[in-house]
């Protein structure tokens, strides 16, 4: 499944903590030091705890998921039905097949770009409207701007 990212490549995330959102980059950044190992959890740049790393969805891209996953398991079931041959029950799964593929996810270049001291090449954005101090995302280290 794709996520949209934005036109520096950063991805939104939610913390399951906090609830901000901010974006971290997607991979590695150009700058990472080669052989770099990353941690298993990432810091929350705004409240600063750690979750692992499949724990920051956002409610959209959560909705989003399960709107995709929803209209697979109707195709399957469409297609088991084609199977059988009862005018009754193609009949079902004509009426049922078809449910919308869910927009696609747009992301925005909205949030500023934000570089903690002690890993500079590994900056995240935050709304314009967070407050320091903000947190390392590889290392939970607090700092102002
Ligand atoms: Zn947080
Ligand atoms: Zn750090």
């Amino acid at each position: 499944m794709e996520f949209p990212l934005d036109s520096d490549g950063f991805f939104r995330r939610e913390c399951p903590n906090c609830q901000g959102e901010f974006k971290w980059h997607h991979g590695p950044t150009a700058d990472a030091p080669a052989g770099f190992v990353y941690p298993q959890v990432h810091w929350c740049p705004r409240c600063g705890r750690s979750a692992p790393l499949d724990a920051w969805w956002t409610q959209a891209q959560i909705e989003y998921k399960q709107a995709v996953l929803a209209v697979s398991a109707g195709d399957i079931l469409a297609d088991a039905f084609k199977s059988v041959r009862s005018d009754f029950l193609r009949f079902e799964a004509n009426s049922s097949a078809k449910q919308p593929r869910p927009d696609p996810l747009v992301e925005p270049d909205d949030m500023l770009m934000i570089a903690p001291p002690c890993h500079p090449w590994e900056p995240v954005k935050v709304p314009s409207e967070a407050q320091v101090p903000f947190y390392c995302l590889l290392c939970g280290q607090a700092y102002a701007l």
